[in-house]
């Protein structure tokens, strides 16, 4: 077996792994949905017409950045045009595309997701919806290529959601961000008029994450020799930000 023929059998079975976890998560219904991930100029994508929450390594299928079938026996998803365009001109690693339940919603109503919390800011703050067009379309690709402009995700008026990210671990966790974004907007819109962060507090969270390296853990220094074994401290989250606060 060829270093590549294995790095794309790797690819392959990350990109199964991917799909059944966030069939685990409740993103997935049936065939809806589909999952790539680049490496060089080679990309690994799921077939269409395959339950994602169930996929398989031999139900993702390669194509290079032009869409010629590489490896595989199974047709690529049906938004390969979508897939390709992001990887090419935004030189992402990894493209999750979701008919999520709450992110689908706020899609058939918003223009936008507000900065609503401030994790949304690991996704660049507010969510553009991409306007309608078919599915599977030069045209959808386009629109959602657009929303793309300067953030890890969008939503896709009356269909779904997309996130993107370097690598496919990434862009799985930003569509359950963006899913559980979306599920807080809708309920705290159901109680009211939600309130969302300004440029200004969303630029001080900015600040405060990239002073504390918000997101990672950190090992204490160690106990100095007789001196009592201090507890590893928790992830510290950044606390929320409030109105007049620098
Ligand atoms: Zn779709």
């Amino acid at each position: 077996m060829t270093a590549s023929s294995s790095a794309l059998s790797e690819e392959r079975a990350a990109v199964a792994d991917a799909c059944r976890r966030l069939g685990a998560e409740g993103l997935l219904i049936g065939t809806a949905g589909n999952v790539s991930v680049r490496t060089g100029d080679l990309v690994a994508v799921t077939a269409t017409g395959a339950v994602l929450a169930e996929l398989t390594p031999d139900q993702v299928t390669v194509v290079d950045l032009d869409g010629t079938l590489v490896s595989g026996t199974l047709r690529p998803t049906s938004e390969l045009d979508l897939h390709l365009g992001v990887h090419r001109r935004r030189g992402t690693g990894a493209l999750v595309h979701t008919h999520a339940p709450m992110a689908t919603a706020v899609a058939c109503v918003l223009d936008e997701l507000p900065c609503i919390h401030y994790q949304l800011l690991a996704l660049g703050g507010t969510v553009r919806v991409a306007p309608y067009a078919t599915f599977g379309t030069p045209e959808l690709a386009e629109s959602v290529l657009t929303a793309l402009d300067g953030r890890g995700a969008a939503l896709m008026a009356n269909h779904g959601a997309v996130t993107h990210a370097a690598t496919l671990d990434r862009a799985v966790e930003h569509a359950l961000l963006l899913e559980w974004a979306c599920g807080v907007y809708q309920r705290a819109a159901a109680m009211g008029r939600p309130r969302f962060l300004d440029e200004r507090q969303q630029r001080a969270v900015i600040e405060a994450a990239l002073a504390r390296d918000y997101g990672t853990t950190h090992p204490v220094a160690p106990a100095a020799s007789g001196s009592p074994v201090r507890p590893v401290q928790p992830v510290r989250p950044v606390p929320p930000v409030q109105e007049g606060q620098r």
